[in-house]
């Protein structure tokens, strides 16, 4: 797809992020309808469960949407194929599948359209400029668990701004995951890095080597995707690197859902590339300020149409709309469905310890995992030159969990490498 297409995507974004609310929602439920009419009429795993959606004549009943069914992960493993049109419309382009192993559950593969892929693209080229980065400046990524990302060494992956700018001279730069956190901040000194990018958890750690061995590393930003941004990572990467961390929401299933706003300090749902509702055990959506399920329609994907999809994660939208622009707030998101602690009496909770508990314990890391109905042991690294104190953590449990647990404590040199290792909370019973 030639940077033309690029191009006037993410100008079209520039410009309907400054729409009013009443314009911006008539166009979402346009694009929407596109959507959906194309996934009944053309894709027989939609028919029967879009025909609530549509009148006889042909138009669409908008207060049927709500109880439409919320696609699941399982039904992504079950039926992708099903979930595919025989042929695209005119301008999609090439297919492309991604398999997503997920850390719990069945693996599923998504088939994304050229053009989907390239909204997503445009999507966080606008995240960036909402934060100013400077696509003149490098990056340096800490990924790469499987394939040629993860043989040893630095690799060299292109420029990261969009082409056509031309300032975007920076380039992206990748080191497997497997290298150790002190090859990793070695590295970014050597290339003189403006950025590095990861997940938070993997930016806490190395903020948290490079301040063991008494260093600093000045940085421009720490670039992050996936598990919600911590106080304490915040505050180890202001610490270690003097730089804040800028943070986007993203699946493989529906690209970028959100990014960070230097402007208001909140993060933006990209609502005019697809639908994010927050909804409750039925389907209905739960009022801004409320934990619910998030569910996603992504608006562009015609080569898969997710309708109602459940990304397998907790969050929050925000009461207030921002005045500078008419894309709603994800106020935060609250963990994954899978980290409900259950507990013996048959209580399900979204657990939610402060983060200051953290530094007053004297952790650098922590995460807290139930490993039976009446257990959670506590994962932590220690700060640097402090002793960990379990008695805080012992109060914080009772206090924001339940009295009845037991807390047990491991220290861990590192917490693992896997995607689910750094979740702050983990449910393993
Ligand atoms: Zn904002």
């Amino acid at each position: 797809m030639d940077a033309s297409v690029a191009r006037r995507l993410l100008d079209g974004l520039l410009d309907s992020q400054g729409w009013s609310q009443a314009a911006f929602a008539a166009e979402q439920r346009r694009r929407l309808g596109a959507i959906v009419g194309f996934a009944h009429a053309e894709i027989p795993f939609y028919r029967s469960r879009l025909a609530p959606l549509f009148r006889g004549d042909g138009s669409i009943a908008w207060d049927a949407w709500a109880d439409l069914p919320i696609l699941t992960r399982q039904d992504l493993a079950r039926h992708a194929g099903a979930m595919r049109p025989s042929a695209l419309p005119p301008g999609h382009g090439d297919t492309h599948d991604f398999s997503t192993s997920g850390t719990t559950g069945e693996p599923v593969t998504v088939r994304v359209s050229r053009f989907a892929n390239v909204v997503s693209q445009c999507c966080l080229f606008r995240g960036q400029m909402w934060n100013h980065l400077d696509w003149s400046g490098d990056v340096l990524t800490w990924f790469g668990d499987s394939g040629p990302e993860a043989e040893p060494g630095v690799h060299r992956r292109g420029p990261w701004g969009p082409p056509w700018r031309p300032g975007s001279t920076g380039s992206l730069f990748s080191i497997a995951r497997a290298t150790p956190a002190a090859e990793v901040i070695d590295a970014a000194r050597r290339l003189r890095v403006s950025y590095l990018m990861g997940r938070p958890r993997t930016l806490q750690e190395l903020a948290a080597e490079t301040l063991r061995r008494g260093e600093t590393l000045p940085l421009r930003g720490l670039l992050t995707f996936g598990a919600e941004t911590t106080g304490d990572a915040r505050e180890a990467c202001r610490a270690a690197f003097g730089a804040e961390m800028i943070g986007g929401y993203a699946s493989k299933e529906a690209g970028l859902l959100a990014y960070d706003c230097a402007t208001c300090g909140k993060r933006h749902i990209n609502a005019d590339t697809v639908l994010v509702e927050v909804v409750d055990a039925r389907g209905r959506p739960v009022p801004p300020g409320e934990v619910g399920r998030i569910v996603v329609t992504p608006l562009f994907n015609f080569a898969q149409p997710l309708i109602r999809y459940d990304q397998g994660d907790l969050g929050v939208v925000g009461t207030a709309e921002a005045a500078h622009t008419a894309l709603p707030v994800l106020e935060r998101l609250a963990g994954r469905t899978t980290d409900l602690f259950r507990l013996r009496d048959g209580r399900v909770l979204a657990p939610s310890i402060p983060e200051s508990i953290g530094e007053s314990a004297g952790a650098a890391l922590w995460q807290v995992a139930q490993v039976d109905e009446a257990t959670v042991e506590i994962r932590y690294i220690p700060a640097a030159g402090r002793r960990f104190d379990e008695a805080v953590f012992s109060q914080a449990i009772a206090q924001y969990l339940d009295p009845g647990l037991r807390v047990r404590f491991a220290m861990t040199p590192a917490l693992g490498k896997g995607q689910d290792k750094f979740r702050r909370y983990s449910f393993e019973a």
